[in-house]
């Protein structure tokens, strides 16, 4: 399963909002594909840097918008299909998580802080 070139692990980064894991050039390109209008990370190398961690375990793939078991245990009931972290290591900034607030997004750490 090792693979190399520019799939390499290490160089994807999974968002803090919605837990999907990309390459840090496709967030800089295309930003987040669910967050996008909430976190705005597309040419942001600084916004990615806060609202994405390199560290993240328990990957899962979602297909598509069918209401898997997956997808509620994650959340992320109308998300696009993508491989999404279940665990991430760090949490959004402050002024990001008021600005969600506002937006009335309530961010949930996927840090394992937070227990349903
Ligand atoms: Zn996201």
């Amino acid at each position: 399963m090792l693979k190399r070139g520019r799939q390499a692990p290490r160089l994807n980064r999974a968002c803090m909002l919605c837990g999907i894991v990309q390459g840090m050039n496709q967030f800089r390109n295309e930003g987040c594909p669910n967050c996008e209008s909430v976190l705005h990370l597309q040419d942001n190398d600084d916004v990615i840097r806060e609202c994405t961690s390199p560290t993240f375990e328990g990957l899962v793939a979602l297909r598509g918008s069918e209401k898997s078991w997956v997808a509620r245990w994650l959340r992320v009931d109308n998300f696009v299909p993508g491989v999404y972290a279940v665990r991430i290591v760090g949490k959004l900034p402050d002024d990001i998580k008021s600005d969600l607030l506002a937006q009335g997004i309530e961010y949930r750490p996927r840090d394992g802080s937070v227990q349903d």
